[in-house]
């Protein structure tokens, strides 16, 4: 069996020429760009982008990187476009606002409409038969993906599977948290999204990763590594791997392999470049219990709900914009103003909540973070 290769390459800031430097060579490690790309072909440009802000909060996927990655291919003769579908509306502002429009324009990379999609099939999905694509995707012959090293408190890290959930058009996204509430259903959905739009690469931006209350809260932590791979499983797996944290807790894992997306196994991934053990970090903060399955039964629901981790909100730090409202997506709503009580923070519902942690992910003040039941710390983990 061929093993899946996983590039490491260092690189300790984001000056361009050595992430240009960096990706050449990552890229080369996992078989040359010529080998990943065809002269001619329309080529988008994945970037990480939750929301726009400046790229130095660790939040999106570096310009820098973006950039080395777009001069790449430009050079190998592909027709390079870009774009991503943030959770919240309008994202052009978005691209703007993280640094990476200024880039595209300068360097000739159209933006690809990920406003809108359309409907394909997906018969060999191993829950999801169909999605709507996003056109930039469709009207592209492949992708290639540029995820951010972050945590995240449904799937544990955000990665290269995760960040193709943009590929899904606007609004839609928040669709697929209430038809699969379970964490387990929503990572092989994850999988069966990358399994329809496989990438054709990956290259995760690690130089500065974000532990903690991710993937827009959390603190910055110098990481000082670019990741290379065509199988997005093995490189989320390294990835965990790097940040101390069994691969087999990240909830997209074992679907991607069942899938035949990839592989979590070391022992059938190849490293490649300088040794992962060189960028290990030990004392990463990111949550290391496994997710908790949904369930229907009424009294098992009871229990997980007083057992299980729930996202809550710092009243100290809240400003009542009500952004968490908004955007969490179950009706009647999971977090709400108690009686119409905007003078407080909104409160949250934990039996109608499906843990989809889109208010946690929203909040821009950092209010809202996963935290473990005093019960659940006394009876059930570590
Ligand atoms: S999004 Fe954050 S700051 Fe805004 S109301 Fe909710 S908890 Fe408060
Ligand atoms: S309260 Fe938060 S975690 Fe719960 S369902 Fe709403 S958005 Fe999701």
């Amino acid at each position: 069996m061929n093993r899946s290769r996983v590039a490491l390459v260092r690189c300790e800031n984001y000056d361009p020429d050595a992430i240009y430097q960096a990706a050449v060579k990552g890229l080369d490690l996992i078989g040359g760009i010529s080998n990943l790309v065809r002269s001619g072909e329309r080529i988008v440009l994945k970037p990480n982008v939750l929301y726009g802000t400046n790229p130095e909060k660790g939040i999106s996927t570096h310009p820098a990187v973006f950039r080395a990655v777009g001069k790449i291919l430009q050079e190998s003769g592909a027709r390079v476009s870009y774009g991503d579908s943030p959770s919240f509306a309008g994202a052009e502002g978005h691209l703007r606002r993280c640094g990476l429009k200024q880039v595209a324009d300068e360097m000739g990379i159209e933006l690809a409409d990920f406003d809108k999609g359309r409907t394909v099939s997906h018969k060999d999905g191993l829950l999801i038969k169909s999605f709507v694509l996003a056109n930039g995707v469709l009207d592209s012959d492949g992708v290639v993906n540029l995820p951010k090293l972050k945590t995240h408190p449904l799937t544990r890290l955000t990665g290269a599977v995760k960040n193709q959930f943009g590929c899904i058009p606007g609004l839609l996204k928040s669709q697929y948290h209430v038809k699969l509430p379970d964490p387990y259903d929503f990572a092989t959905m994850l999988v069966d999204l990358n399994t329809l739009v496989r990438p054709r690469f990956c290259v995760m931006d690690g130089i500065v990763a974000m532990e903690g209350n991710g993937p827009r809260s959390g603190r910055l932590r110098k990481l000082d590594v670019l990741l290379f791979s065509t199988d997005p499983v093995a490189l989320d797996a390294t990835a965990c791997r790097i940040i101390n944290l069994d691969p087999e807790i990240a909830t997209t894992s074992k679907p991607g392999e069942k899938a035949g997306l990839g592989t979590y196994h070391s022992e059938n991934i190849e490293l490649v470049g300088e040794g992962l053990e060189s960028f290990f970090c030990r004392d990463f903060d990111v949550i290391r219990t496994p997710q908790e399955h949904c369930t229907q039964n009424r009294i098992m629901a009871f229990v997980k709900n007083r057992v299980c981790e729930r996202p809550v909100i710092a009243k100290a730090k809240c400003t009542g914009c009500g952004m968490c409202v908004k955007m969490c997506p179950v009706d009647p709503k999971a977090v709400d103003w108690r009686k119409g009580d905007r003078e407080k923070p909104p409160v949250h519902d934990y039996d109608r909540c499906i843990r989809c942690y889109c208010c946690q992910e929203s909040c821009p003040e950092g209010a809202i973070s996963a935290r473990g039941t005093v019960l659940g710390r006394t009876f059930f983990r570590h």
